[in-house]
C-alpha cells in the first residue's frame, strides 16, 4: 500500500472504503475477480478479510434458508465449520492450552497470503478481520477450549468463554502475535458481540451464556474491588427470578420497573458485577491494541461495536467511545439502518415483557427513541419499514462527537443483512444514502457489512454512486 500521512485516506483523497469479506468468496469467485469487481465496481479500497470466524454470518455463504445472493455459487455451505483461515505459526502460542484451531474449511489455503499481494498491487488496504464471537460450536470443535469456559451462578461451566482466563486471554495475544509478525497487513479489526449478565437477561443482542462469570480469576478481581462474590450471586438470581416471572405477566404488587430498581438497590454488587465483566472485555481490547503496536507501530486496531449499541441504552452505557479511545486507531460503529428495524422492534417487544413491562410497548418507544437519539418508524412498522440513513448519520455524529480526530469512525453500513420472509429489504437508493450519510455524521471511512457473499451486487455497486457525492 502507497505511503499515506492518513491511514485512513489513499494517496488520490478517498476516504477509507472496506467490505468484510470471507475467504469463500475468493475460493468461490477467483481473487483477482473479487479485487477487480470491488475496487472497479463499488470504489472499495480496502478488504476487511474474515480471516479467523467459527460463525458463518462472518465467514461463510448466505445462510440458509435466505436467497442466495446473483453472485458466487448457488449453494449453501451447509458443512461450514470455520476457524482460522490464516496458517496457525505454533511458535507463538506458549501460553495457552488452546489448541488446533486452523479452519479445515479449503484445505490448507492460507487465505492472508491469498489476498494480500494482488490487494496491495491494487493499492487495496488489508485487514484482518477477527470475530471472537463464541456462541458458536467451538467448545466442541477446538481442543481445550472448554478450559476457558465462564463459570456461571451455579458453579457451571457456561458456554462462552472468560475474558480473564490466562487461556483464553493468551489465546488471542498469541493470535494477535502470530498474525502480526507473519503478514504484512494494514490493520486489525477485533469483534466482541457479547454482553455482561445482566444486559443478556434483559434482553437483546449477543452470544449469553447465563449469569457469569464466577470462575477463580473473576471472583479474585472482584475481591480487588471490594465486591460481595455472594451477595452478587443472590442478587443475581433475584433479578432471574423477578425477570422469569414478568414474562410469565406476574406483575410485582409495586410494579415490575420499580422492583427491578428495587433489587439494583439493594443489590448494587450486580451493577459491579456488570461493571467487572465490561470492564474484562475492554481490558483484552487494551491488551490486543498494545501487543499489536509493540510489533508493528503502523499496523491499525480497532473494534466493530455491535448493533446493540444502538437499541439498548444499557449496553450504550457501557461502550463508552471516550474510554475506549486510549486503545483504538478506528471504531467501526456498527450502524445497519435496514436490518435495525426488525431487530430494534424484537428488543423492544422484550423490554416491553421485562422491565418496562408496566407500559404498553407502543407508549415506550417514544421514550425509547428519545433516550436513544433516534427518530424512526412506529413499532407496527418498523419491521417493514428498517431504520432510515438518518439513523446512520447520528450514530456517526454521536461517535464523533465523542472521540473528535483521535479515532476514526468508520460505521458498519448494511447491504443485504438478512431480515425475515416480510421484513425490509436493502435497496440500492437506501445504501447509497446510508453511505452518504456516514460521511454527513463526520465518518472517515465506511464498512461495508457484514459479508460479501450475502450482499446483491446492485446494492453494493450504489456505493461508488453514493461515494462520487461524498464531499472531501
Ligand atoms: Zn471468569
Amino acid at each position: 500500500m502507497a505511503e499515506t500521512k492518513d491511514p485512513y485516506r489513499t494517496a488520490t483523497g478517498a476516504p477509507f472504503v472496506g467490505i468484510q469479506v470471507g475467504a469463500v468468496s475468493f475460493v468461490d469467485e477467483g481473487t483477482e475477480a473479487v479485487l477487480d469487481l470491488f475496487r472497479e465496481q463499488a470504489g472499495v479500497n480496502a478488504v476487511l478479510l474474515a480471516c479467523h470466524t467459527f460463525d458463518r454470518g462472518t465467514g461463510g455463504r448466505q445462510i440458509p434458508g435466505h436467497p442466495l445472493p446473483d453472485h458466487g455459487v448457488q449453494e449453501y455451505d451447509r458443512n461450514f465449520q470455520g476457524g482460522s483461515f490464516a496458517t496457525i505459526h505454533p511458535q507463538y502460542y506458549g501460553k495457552t492450552v488452546v489448541g488446533d484451531f486452523r479452519a479445515p474449511d479449503h484445505g490448507d489455503l492460507d487465505i492472508v497470503e491469498e489476498v494480500m499481494g494482488p490487494a496491495h498491487r491494487r493499492g487495496m488496504w488489508v485487514y484482518t478481520w477477527i470475530n471472537e464471537n463464541p456462541h458458536g460450536p467451538i467448545p466442541r470443535l477446538v481442543p481445550n477450549f472448554p478450559k476457558t469456559l465462564e463459570i456461571d451462578v451455579h458453579g457451571r461451566r457456561a458456554h462462552t468463554p472468560c475474558f480473564n482466563n490466562p487461556d483464553y486471554k493468551y489465546w488471542w495475544l498469541s493470535i494477535i502475535e502470530d498474525y502480526t509478525k507473519s503478514y504484512a497487513f494494514d490493520g486489525t479489526a477485533w469483534c466482541s458481540e457479547r454482553q455482561g449478565p445482566l444486559g443478556s437477561m434483559i434482553g437483546g443482542q449477543g452470544a449469553a451464556s447465563g449469569i457469569t462469570c464466577f470462575c477463580e480469576h473473576c471472583r479474585a478481581l472482584a475481591h480487588e474491588r471490594g465486591t460481595n462474590v455472594e451477595r452478587a450471586k443472590r442478587g443475581f438470581l433475584e433479578m432471574a427470578g423477578f425477570l422469569a416471572a414478568a414474562r410469565r405477566d406476574e406483575r410485582p404488587i409495586d410494579g415490575y420497573f420499580v422492583t427491578f430498581w428495587r433489587i439494583l438497590l439493594e443489590y448494587p454488587e450486580v451493577l459491579a458485577w456488570e461493571k467487572l465483566w465490561t470492564d474484562s472485555q475492554h481490558g483484552i481490547y487494551a491488551e490486543i491494541y498494545g501487543t499489536a503496536k509493540a510489533i508493528r507501530r503502523d499496523v491499525q486496531v480497532g473494534w466493530h461495536v455491535m448493533h446493540h449499541n444502538s437499541f439498548s441504552p444499557f449496553y450504550r452505557a457501557e461502550q463508552d467511545y471516550q474510554k475506549l479511545a486510549p486503545f483504538s486507531d478506528f471504531i467501526k460503529v456498527v450502524a445497519y439502518h435496514n436490518c435495525a428495524g426488525p431487530r430494534y422492534a424484537g428488543y423492544h417487544r422484550t423490554l416491553a415483557r421485562t422491565i418496562f413491562h408496566d407500559a404498553r410497548p407502543e407508549a415506550t418507544l417514544e421514550l425509547m427513541y428519545g433516550i436513544l437519539g433516534i427518530d424512526e418508524a412506529p413499532l407496527d412498522r418498523l419491521p417493514q419499514a428498517g431504520w432510515s440513513a438518518d439513523y446512520v448519520r447520528r450514530e456517526t455524529a454521536r461517535a464523533v462527537a465523542n472521540v473528535g480526530d483521535r479515532v476514526a469512525i468508520l460505521p458498519g453500513i448494511d447491504i443485504d443483512i438478512p431480515t425475515g420472509p416480510e421484513q425490509a429489504k436493502c435497496i440500492p437508493e437506501g445504501t447509497a444514502a446510508a453511505v452518504r450519510a456516514a460521511f454527513d455524521g463526520g465518518a472517515r471511512g465506511v464498512i461495508l457489512s457484514r459479508k460479501y457473499s450475502e450482499m446483491q451486487l446492485a446494492n453494493l455497486f450504489a456505493v461508488k454512486d453514493a461515494l462520487a457525492h461524498v464531499r472531501r
